[in-house]
């Protein structure tokens, strides 16, 4: 059924960084609320990637589902201590990637600024839960090392927006790093990585959007969604309002054991994306991260899943599945015959 789009500015909206506040921060709250009880491997203990969980992306997990989808994406398993051989802390090459603080240009044509490490949820498997955001802080609002050597670059044409959730930031930060960045002709292009889009959708503001329209070149909005169960009226209604206003929306999703390892459970999630106005972009293989390998597939499995993805969809459809090779000039394509 095609979901009709909610039009208009919703009459009442909560502030987002109240909303944002209200998130659950610790386990047994989490656990309250979804009314599960503590088992066996759920703990926190000797995790140091706290547990951070809005309220709307609880209200969307099963009560007393232990295995819900949304859940095991945001609970804490003593799994995460397991050393496990070939997975690191810099899974996919950030570090090496670095040449000003905050600035990671890796790829021909564009760079990502790691804005902030803050997240309006943590999501166990994130390929940056051990990123060292505290070295990598950028100065976006001044003529600092990050706008100097855009600058500096002709060819950069690209500026992705990224964090932790680049949606953190205050619209009047936001504001500020767009003027600075359209003072430099060859930035053409701003694309916005952030999973708030979905998790908080209160963060779509009208002052947000009003912000955004300042950049002089197109911005495009890539989303974080793993599972159809993540998408709702609530969030739809943000989604719209963006693509509304002429934006581009891709989602990228990570395949992840237990949670979406199934060609009909992708197969829905890209429908409900494409009636929700977002076009499904990438299907990622998980990034080799220390703590994260209770996620992972094998190839083998990922290709079958793969294989029958693309059997049920159209090809506007079908994500391209990927994985990220450190050292790589862009993203490589997973050949499944
Ligand atoms: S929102 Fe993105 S950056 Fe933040 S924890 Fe989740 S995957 Fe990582």
């Amino acid at each position: 059924m095609l979901i009709r789009p909610e039009s208009g500015w919703p009459q009442q909206v909560r502030d987002w960084k109240i909303v944002n506040s209200e998130s659950f921060r610790n386990l047994d709250d989490l656990l309250e609320y979804c009314e599960i009880d503590r088992s066996g491997s759920v703990s926190t203990d000797g995790v140091e990637f706290t547990t951070r969980v809005t309220r709307y992306f609880a209200s969307l997990i099963e009560k007393g589902n232990p295995l819900d989808p949304l859940l095991l994406q945001v609970l804490p398993t003593v799994q995460e201590l397991q050393h496990v051989d070939g997975y690191s802390r810099d899974a996919v090459g950030d570090r090496q990637s670095m040449p000003v603080p905050g600035l990671i240009h890796k790829y021909h044509g564009r760079v990502l600024l790691t804005l902030t490490g803050a997240c309006p949820i943590h999501c166990r498997y994130c390929f940056r839960r051990h990123f060292a955001y505290g070295e990598a802080g950028v100065d976006y609002g001044s003529d600092g090392p990050v706008m100097r050597y855009l600058s500096g670059h002709e060819e950069v044409n690209e500026v992705i927006l990224s964090g932790g959730d680049p949606l953190m930031l205050s619209d009047q930060k936001l504001a500020k790093l767009i003027a600075k960045l359209n003072c430099i002709p060859h930035i053409r292009l701003l694309r916005i990585h952030s999973r708030a889009l979905s998790v908080l959708p209160e963060r779509i503001t009208k002052v947000f959007i009003d912000t955004i329209k300042q950049f002089a070149g197109r911005v495009v909005f890539v989303t974080h969604i793993n599972h159809p169960n993540e998408i709702s009226a609530h969030n739809r209604a943000a989604f719209h309002r963006l693509s509304q206003q002429g934006h581009g929306l891709f989602n990228q999703t990570v395949l992840l054991k237990r949670v979406n390892n199934s060609a009909q459970t992708l197969a829905e999630l890209s429908n409900r994306l494409i009636e929700s106005h977002i076009v499904p972009y990438y299907l990622h293989c998980l990034d080799k991260v220390e703590g994260a390998a209770h996620f992972d597939l094998s190839r083998k499995e990922a290709c079958g899943i793969y294989r029958e993805l693309r059997s049920r969809l159209p090809g506007y459809l079908l994500p391209l599945m990927v994985e990220e090779i450190p050292g790589r000039l862009s993203k490589t394509p997973v050949i499944c015959r």
